[in-house]
C-alpha cells in the first residue's frame, strides 16, 4: 500500500522530558512508593509499561488532580507535562511528599503569560478542553479565568472587567482556536489575544492540512484520550477534507477499509510512543489487498520495552 509518513509525528519535547525524567528514577534513590498524578501522558500502553516497572499511575477522570491526592499520603508523587494548579503543589508539600514536577516548558510559558496578565488587573478567557489536566491546572490559579470549550460556551460568561485577555490550551486545534478568538473579538472588541497553541501542536496539524487530494485515508496513531490526537484526525477531516481514523495501535487497524483505497498517509499524536507508530507504518507499507499474509494486526511490541530511550 502507498503509504505517506507526514512529518513531523510523534513524541515532542515535552513528552520525551517527561519519559526521560521518569525513566531515570529508577537509578535514583526516592520515596517510595512513587505515584503518578494522573497519566504521565494520555497513553494507555505507556501507562501499563509503567505499572510494570512500580509507578502507580492515578487515573480516575471523574476527581480533579488535587482530589486524586487525596489518595497519597506517603512517598514520591510525579506531575505530569499537562502542569498542575498551585493548590495541587501546596497540597502536596503539605502532605510532605517529595515532588518531580515534569510540566512541559510550553505549558510553563502559558502560566507565566497568564499571571501576568492577571497581575495587571485582566479577565482571562481560556480556550481549552473542560477537565482536561492543563485546562484545570490552568483554571485552578484565578477565579478569574473562565474556561471556553467553544463558542456556546460564550453566552455562559459573565464578566464586567474591560481589561480582558483570550488565551488557550496548547493542544487545541490551531484552526478552532482562530474561530473561537474572531467570535470573541466581535463580542469583546478590545479583547488581547495571546497564542499558546505550542509548536509541536502546530506544525503536525499544518503538516495534515497540507496534504492533497491524492491521499485517499489518513490514519492517527493515538489513544482516544489525547487531546493532541484526535486534533489531528479533526484537521484531516475539516481542513484537508481527507477522512481520518484515529487508532491506538496495529490492533485497531480496519482491513475492510484498506481494501477500498490505494494511498494512506499516516502521523500521530505528541504522546504516542514511535514503536507504536513505527508499528502500523510497517504495516501499511508490507500490506497488499490480495496477500492474506501481510493481513495480520496483532502487535508485536513489548510493553517491557516501551521506555527504553533508544525508541525516542
Ligand atoms: S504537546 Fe506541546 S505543550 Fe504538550 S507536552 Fe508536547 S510540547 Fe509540551
Amino acid at each position: 500500500m502507498k503509504t505517506i509518513k507526514i512529518t513531523p509525528r510523534g513524541y515532542c519535547h515535552g513528552v520525551v522530558n517527561a519519559i526521560n525524567t521518569i525513566s531515570n528514577l529508577s537509578d535514583l534513590s526516592i520515596k517510595k512508593p512513587v505515584y503518578i498524578l494522573g497519566m504521565v501522558i494520555h497513553n494507555k500502553q505507556m501507562t501499563a509499561s509503567l505499572e510494570q516497572k512500580g509507578f502507580i499511575t492515578l487515573h480516575d477522570p471523574s476527581k480533579t488532580r488535587l482530589e486524586l491526592l487525596d489518595s497519597i499520603d506517603e512517598g514520591t508523587v510525579i506531575f505530569t507535562a499537562h502542569g498542575v494548579s498551585p493548590a495541587v503543589y501546596e497540597k502536596a508539600i503539605e502532605k510532605g511528599l517529595e515532588i518531580i514536577d515534569t510540566t512541559c516548558d510550553d505549558v510553563i510559558k502559558s502560566q507565566i503569560t497568564i499571571k501576568e496578565y492577571l497581575a495587571k488587573g485582566y479577565d482571562v478567557i481560556y480556550i481549552g478542553k473542560h477537565n482536561h489536566p492543563e485546562s484545570e491546572a490552568v483554571s485552578g490559579i484565578s477565579s478569574q479565568i473562565h474556561v471556553v470549550e467553544d463558542q456556546s460556551d460564550f453566552n455562559k460568561l459573565d464578566i464586567h472587567n474591560p481589561n480582558i485577555v483570550i488565551t488557550n490550551q496548547t493542544t487545541m486545534s490551531i484552526y478552532d482556536v482562530f474561530t473561537c478568538s474572531e467570535f470573541a473579538k466581535r463580542k469583546y472588541p478590545n479583547i488581547v489575544y495571546i497564542d499558546e497553541i505550542c509548536d509541536a501542536t502546530r506544525i503536525r496539524q499544518e503538516a495534515v492540512a497540507a496534504l492533497d487530494s491524492s491521499v485517499d485515508h489518513v490514519i492517527v496513531v493515538g489513544d482516544k484520550l489525547s487531546n493532541n490526537s484526535r486534533k489531528l484526525a479533526e484537521v484531516s477531516i475539516q481542513k484537508a477534507k481527507i477522512p481520518a481514523t484515529l487508532i491506538e495501535n496495529i490492533e485497531d487497524i480496519d482491513i475492510d477499509l484498506l481494501q477500498t483505497i490505494d494511498c494512506v498517509a499516516v502521523t500521530s499524536g505528541a504522546s504516542t510512543p514511535t514503536k507504536v507508530t513505527n508499528e502500523v507504518i510497517s504495516f501499511l507499507e508490507n500490506f497488499d489487498k490480495n496477500n492474506p499474509s501481510t493481513h495480520n494486526i496483532t502487535t508485536k511490541i513489548n510493553l517491557d520495552n516501551l521506555l527504553t530511550k533508544k525508541h525516542f
